[in-house]
């Protein structure tokens, strides 16, 4: 049986396995994505590292002093690879 836990920011359901967690003293938490689980970070702190984001191609954390970098509008993105950075190239609209 799968455990699933409760996104303490948007109330979804979410499986053990989900790749977005995070520990805050000593409690572990769970999210839908990553877009909840930095809402709940900017409010409760956490241990997570700083400095790190998230590729929007295969949601790896990459540090953002990754070298496989761009900048579409005003945002600047970070990448795993070089082929990731490729991938996005072909259809950035699909990630942003
Ligand atoms: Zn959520
Ligand atoms: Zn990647």
């Amino acid at each position: 049986m799968d455990k699933t836990y409760t996104d303490p920011v948007c109330g979804m359901s979410v499986g053990a396995d989900t790749p977005h967690q995070l520990e805050v003293e000593g409690e572990q938490y769970y999210f839908c994505s990553d877009k909840c689980l930095q809402q709940f970070e900017a409010k409760h702190g956490g241990s997570r590292e700083s400095g790190q984001t998230t590729d929007p191609v295969c949601g790896m954390t990459v540090p953002m002093d990754s070298k496989h970098h761009t900048t579409y509008k005003t945002k600047e993105l970070y990448f795993c690879s070089a082929s990731c950075l490729k991938t996005f190239n072909k259809a950035p609209d699909s990630y942003v």
